[in-house]
């Protein structure tokens, strides 16, 4: 490899590429063991590098802002990183067109800090948002709090340019919404978590800036009434629903009382809380629009019981109580799933995997929560022990009940190392055979993020 290395270190500029006690200082997680990493800054030095790992078929792992849930970026001392950390630049914003041209190792925050000076926003929005980078956010095709008004990434990219295995610049950075002109290839990379290319820029859709925010945290008794009052508020709010988390009674328990410093905005009597958001354009009337809904669903026992957020300040407290994650630390060790399923199944789902888990482990807890609008709910598991068997035993429970009902293993985070050997629960053979045709036809050497999403060697 070194001989390589040698090579490789005069396609970037100074510091471009890092290895030995360098490397070791970065303080990588343990899943990160590359021989080196190489930090481009610019599409065409990530085009040069590629052409050169092709020709010696050596292997790339793309790293964006290592926030990743799956381990898509695991890689060990044959593979080299490829870390677009100096490609962090918003080339242009474009107000009359609503878009922004920007580099794929931009964080994400920065992007959305941006759109916002220019009177504009840029919708995708997750926790990770400080360190996550749009070429990450594209990789997986990530979601996050707003899927429900506004889609997943792949719903806020019009241009893409990315470079091939070979170090084929593929570059398609409209700005326009409609070109039925035969294949999207642009939708290939969303969500192919490095496999087919590597994303070096991205056209961005921004969207005008809601002038008004409504929040609310709202307590429920029954699973029928959270979905009702979805419906309900989906038509009442005349379109500006913007978020509709759910968290159930334990997590919510969790993160309102000590040692989590979130006070509960309502008591916590309720067997499901749901997180309400409306971002809408009329200053004028949207507030009490939203304070109508909630009244109307309170006089219909759509809902038990609410309280609006008074101020922004307030808005960010509801937020931070949803967010709120680590506090499933306390449990100790938990797994953690991120799982799809539909409307009219999740209440069984859920009744059943909590009386399966009881069945099977006396003292268990099982938090539950997530993006419940988009039917993605996101499970952290502790069963007080974490030893391989253990978790086996849990993933088979979670996902029995998930595959019998059309559900997924994977609603955002992606497939990457973790959930590899699951993929069949959700995808059939023929939906994999295809994949993998896809994966050889574009990187017919296998140099693209190996044995992420399937094994290297079951593709021939
Ligand atoms: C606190 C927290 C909250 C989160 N909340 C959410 C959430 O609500 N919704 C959600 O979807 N995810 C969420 N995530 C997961 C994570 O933030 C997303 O998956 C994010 O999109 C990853 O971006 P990244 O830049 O960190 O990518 P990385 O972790 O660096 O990489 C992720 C994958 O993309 C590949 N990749 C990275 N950059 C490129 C590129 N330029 N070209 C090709 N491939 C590339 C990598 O090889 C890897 O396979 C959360 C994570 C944390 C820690």
């Amino acid at each position: 490899m070194q001989n390589l290395l040698n090579h490789l270190t005069k396609i970037v500029s100074q510091g471009g590429l890092i290895q030995g006690e360098q490397l070791k200082a970065l303080g990588l997680p343990r899943y990160m063991q590359p021989g080196a990493i190489i930090r481009p800054s610019s599409t065409e030095e990530v085009a040069e590098i590629l052409k050169l790992c092709h020709q010696h078929q050596q292997s790339i792992v793309p790293m964006g802002g290592l926030t990743g849930l799956v381990q898509g970026t695991q890689c060990n001392n044959t593979d080299i990183g490829l870390w677009l950390q100096r490609m962090n630049k918003i080339e242009v914003i474009d107000n009359q067109s609503r878009t922004m041209t920007v580099q794929a190792g931009t964080a994400l925050q920065t992007i959305q800090e941006a759109a916002e000076q220019a009177g504009l926003i840029f919708p995708l929005d997750l926790g990770a948002r400080g360190s996550a980078t749009i070429g990450g956010n594209v990789a997986t095709n990530a979601g996050g709090n707003r899927v429900i008004r506004y889609g997943m990434t792949r719903e806020q990219i019009l241009g893409m340019e990315v470079v091939l295995a070979d170090g084929t610049i593929l570059s398609s950075m409209k700005k326009i919404t409609k070109d039925n002109t035969g294949y999207d290839l642009k939708q290939l990379f969303i969500g192919s978590e490095g496999t087919l290319g590597i994303v070096t820029r991205v056209v961005l859709k921004l969207r005008p800036a809601p002038s008004t925010q409504d929040m609310a945290f709202i307590g429920t008794n029954n699973f029928k009434q959270v979905t009702d009052f979805l419906n309900f508020a989906e038509t009442s709010l005349g379109g500006s629903l913007s978020a509709y988390e759910v968290l159930w009674h334990d997590y919510y328990q969790l993160v309102t009382s000590p040692p989590a410093s979130g006070k509960p905005p309502l008591a916590q009597q309720y067997k499901y809380y749901i997180l309400l958001e409306a971002l809408g354009g009329d200053s004028k009337n949207d507030h009490s629009r939203f304070v109508e809904c909630l009244e109307q669903a309170l006089e219909n026992n759509l809902i038990d019981d609410a309280v609006i957020a008074k101020n922004q300040a307030e808005c960010q407290a509801m937020w931070a109580i949803r967010d709120d994650v680590t506090q499933v630390r306390q449990n100790s060790p938990v797994f953690t799933f991120d799982v799809s399923i539909s409307l009219d199944q999740m209440e069984s789902y859920i009744e059943q995997l909590q009386l399966s888990l009881n069945t099977q482990w006396a003292t268990n807890s099982c938090m539950v929560f997530g993006h419940l609008g988009d039917g993605n709910l996101h499970l952290n598991i502790g069963v007080g022990d974490n030893s391989t068997a253990t978790r086996e035993a849990v993933v088979k429970t979670v996902y029995s009940g998930l595959t019998s009902r059309g559900g997924s293993i994977s609603a955002e985070h992606g497939v990457g190392i973790q959930k590899k050997k699951y993929l069949a629960l959700t995808k059939s053979a023929t939906e994999i055979a295809l994949m993998k045709k896809i994966k050889q036809a574009f990187d017919p050497r296998h140099i693209l993020n190996p044995n992420k999403i399937f094994d290297q060697s079951s593709i021939s």
